[in-house]
């Protein structure tokens, strides 16, 4: 029997190793996303035991949600879970603007639900803070989209720890979505919050878009987002293929591949006990279910903090 995790103070339980779904018809993301491709990467996440599947208005925009909608129809409503966000709109000169306005959001949530063509979303969370709403009126709309039962659980991501608080006032938060990988461990400061508190931390980008699962080299070159991360960039993008280098024998021991060493460490961080790694192939997905069979010992993971400061330059 797999082992699932509770969302914060909700009642939606989850596999631990989720799926995101940014390269699921997120075409404004990425070039050239084959969408049945997408498809079968939801379906094969859900066929070998993950539950939940994270994605967002602003994947495609839209067409995300539409495609991950179709994929999961197949299966039954018990099977899955689906987490999805919204802040974002366009104005009439298709400018991108965030917005937590309590009705907006309502309505972004209508809007997500029929794209999904789902009765509720389990999760659903605030995208992006904006600067203007008081956090806790954003939270109290999805509150009462929760008591309807159109949402069963409550996110915020890209809050700062300020922001977290003041959406938390009422203990209403069950999850926050935060950056969070071996190369920039800045956010882990929320740990003790997020702990405290019975919210659930889940981490996005935990792979750094592949980085960090050791599979590019020093002649990789990228035309998609990869290309405006500095991680990629110069000398930056030689130290940290070194870095990632000296994870190979940690893998070995396990018999693993680097990238579940990674997401096998994050999982031994507290109140983080969700990963949403991406994937575009749907081996990626069925390979990654092996993180959760590692065991890291405290050496390993004091291998690991040495070679991945908690505060790098
Ligand atoms: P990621 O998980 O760090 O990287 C995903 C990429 O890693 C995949 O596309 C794949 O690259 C590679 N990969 C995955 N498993 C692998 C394996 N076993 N071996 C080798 N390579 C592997 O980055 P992400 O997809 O950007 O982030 C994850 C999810 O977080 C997204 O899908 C999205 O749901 C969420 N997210 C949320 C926010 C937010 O603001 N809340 C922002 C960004 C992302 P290739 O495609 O090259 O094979």
């Amino acid at each position: 029997m797999m082992k699932k995790v509770q969302l914060g103070k909700s009642d939606v339980e989850v596999f631990p190793i989720a799926l995101g779904t940014n390269a699921v018809g997120g075409h404004n993301l990425y070039n050239n996303l084959d969408e049945e491709q997408g498809k079968e990467v939801v379906r094969t996440a859900l066929k070998n035991g993950v539950t939940l599947l994270d994605t967002a208005f602003i994947y495609g925009p839209e067409r995300s949600e539409e495609l991950v909608g179709e994929a999961v129809k197949e299966f039954s409503r018990d099977e899955y879970k689906i987490a999805t966000k919204g802040a974002h709109y366009f104005d009439e000169n298709n400018e991108e603007h965030i917005s937590n306005n309590p009705q907006f959001l309502k309505e972004q949530v209508e809007n997500s639900l029929r794209r999904l063509q789902l009765d509720y979303i389990d999760l659903y969370y605030i995208h992006f803070p904006d600067n203007d709403t008081p956090k806790d009126q954003a939270v109290a709309a999805l509150k009462e989209l929760k008591d309807q039962g159109k949402i069963k659980a409550i996110g915020v991501s890209n809050f700062s720890l300020e922001q977290l608080k003041e959406a938390n006032k009422d203990g209403y938060v069950d999850v926050v979505q935060m950056e969070y990988n071996l190369l920039n461990r800045g956010n882990e400061h929320i740990f003790n919050y997020t702990s405290e508190n019975d919210i659930t931390f889940i981490p996005y980008f935990p792979l750094v878009s592949g980085l960090l699962a050791g599979k590019y080299n020093k002649s990789s070159r990228f035309d998609d987002l990869r290309a405006d991360n500095p991680a990629f960039q110069g000398d930056k993008f030689k130290e940290n293929l070194e870095k990632v280098d000296k994870l190979r024998d940690i893998a070995d021991n396990h018999d693993v591949e680097v990238a579940h060493i990674v997401l096998a460490f994050y999982l031994t961080r507290p109140s983080l006990d969700v990963v949403i790694p991406g994937a575009k192939k749907s081996d990626q997905v069925v390979e990654n279910l092996k993180t959760l069979d590692i065991k890291l010992t405290d050496s390993e993971i004091e291998k690991i903090n040495q070679i991945f400061p908690i505060y790098a330059e």
